[in-house]
């Protein structure tokens, strides 16, 4: 039997199936532009011989409903013939489940309508998990579908960590507080964290660092989030791809008045032209690194940026736990720039953190330490993996909810 994962994005849909005893891949894909005459699917599924065999297939999809038709059309007719036939449940991404939402959610149809109550507070994503709840539904009626939120695992964090310093009204007429992101990779890797180091979870102290695109710190005390960086939407915190992170909430009002562009537009740009794109006009760290090598300052600059204000908040986080057993880089640059994971740590030896510069720089996949024998702290990379993640927690909670029928 599979199990799905799926994450459900304006004009692209993301998948994962994963069977079930073992909780490996068994196929993958993205479907994107949907709502176009050209959408394009690429599907990849484990053969036989274990090896990824590719699908790609391209044709008028308008929505979601005949995207997720097609997708588990081409699933259906790749080799196995039978890729799709047993399911045993699906998992959605849903990123924001508010303060309602501690755990992740079995979807019935008070659980989908209190995700479509939370619409305000996340109008870019959750209107197309619901869509993509609603399809699945209706296509798999029988199969259970659990909704695994990117802000539960944040629910742990105390009043004084998740309040905004503003008149309570607000916080209590509207919801305005720190919810968090990226809370199924921190989360992920923490748990992959406690088995590799052969501890408890519960009984570790844990700096995570989720660099990619997006970026964000988590302060895990006994496995528990207690601070995280992202807040009431994935705009604060480090600086991202396009995003600025921490800014003076003045800079808004001061650009209204100097620019006399609308606030709409001034969102727009502190989360799609700002971050490394704003400073430098890439936001590839890749990209960035090549630059900065061959001179270009303004690279140099955006690259500087950006450790620097990881390494302020491995600083606060540090503060805020008391002891700290490991930080974990994961993300698409906390995974691979080993540069980046150099210059944020460099200067932190007074907190117990030193670098293997020789551990740090090989090239190796997998779980690995980075620190150096003498190193108080332990510095980990670790791949995360959210869709293995989602298909775990959505396996743990159908089982449950078996479990108390029965
Ligand atoms: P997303 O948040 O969209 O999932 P990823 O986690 O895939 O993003 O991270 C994308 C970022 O990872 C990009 O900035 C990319 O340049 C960076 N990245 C990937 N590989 C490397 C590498 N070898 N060195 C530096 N940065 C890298």
């Amino acid at each position: 039997m599979r199990v799905i994962v799926v994450n459900s994005g304006s004009s692209s849909i993301k998948y994962e199936t994963f069977d079930l005893a073992t909780l490996s891949a068994a196929s993958k894909g993205l479907l994107e532009r949907i709502g176009t005459q050209d959408s394009r699917l690429k599907h990849r599924r484990l053969d036989p011989s274990g090896k990824w065999e590719e699908i790609n297939e391209t044709r008028p999809i308008s929505d979601h409903r005949e995207g997720f038709s097609f997708i588990l059309e081409v699933s259906a007719r790749s080799r196995s013939g039978s890729e799709m036939a047993e399911i045993f449940g699906v998992g959605h991404r849903v990123v924001h489940g508010g303060e309602k939402f501690r755990e992740p959610a079995i979807i019935d149809d008070a659980a989908l309508g209190a995700i479509e109550e939370l619409i305000p507070l996340a109008p870019l994503h959750n209107p197309a998990n619901v869509t993509g709840i609603k399809v699945m539904r209706d296509l798999l009626p029988r199969v259970p579908q659990v909704a695994v939120f990117d802000t539960a695992f944040h629910q742990t964090m105390p009043p004084r960590a998740f309040h905004y310093a503003l008149p309570a009204e607000f916080y209590r007429s509207f919801g305005v507080r720190r919810y968090g992101f990226h809370g199924t990779s921190h989360q992920y890797v923490a748990g992959a964290a406690a088995r590799h180091l052969g501890r408890p979870l519960a009984k570790l102290n844990l700096i995570t660092l989720h660099l990619g695109n997006g970026a964000s710190a988590a302060a895990v005390e006994k496995g528990k989030s207690i601070d995280t960086s992202m807040g009431l939407t994935p705009l604060e915190g480090l600086i991202m791809g396009t995003r600025s992170g921490d800014i003076d909430p003045a800079v808004h009002f001061y650009l209204q008045r100097k620019t006399g562009r609308p606030f709409g537009e001034i969102e727009d740009i502190l989360n799609k032209e700002s971050g490394l794109k704003g400073i430098c006009g890439m936001n590839d760290m890749r990209e960035i690194q090549k630059r900065a090598r061959e001179g270009d300052g303004r690279a140099e600059l955006a690259f500087e940026m950006f450790c620097y204000r990881v390494k302020k908040y491995i600083g606060a986080y540090y503060a805020a736990l008391g002891t700290v057993d490991a930080t974990v880089f994961t993300g698409g640059i906390g995974e691979n720039s080993a540069l980046v994971r150099s210059r944020t740590c460099e200067g932190l030896s007074g907190l117990g953190i030193t670098l293997d510069e020789n551990a740090n720089s090989a090239a190796a996949g997998g779980i690995r330490e980075i620190q150096t024998e003498e190193s108080r702290v332990k510095v980990l990379v670790i791949p995360t993996n959210e869709e293995h993640e989602i298909a775990r927690q959505t396996v743990e909670v159908i089982g449950k909810a078996k479990g108390q029928k029965q």
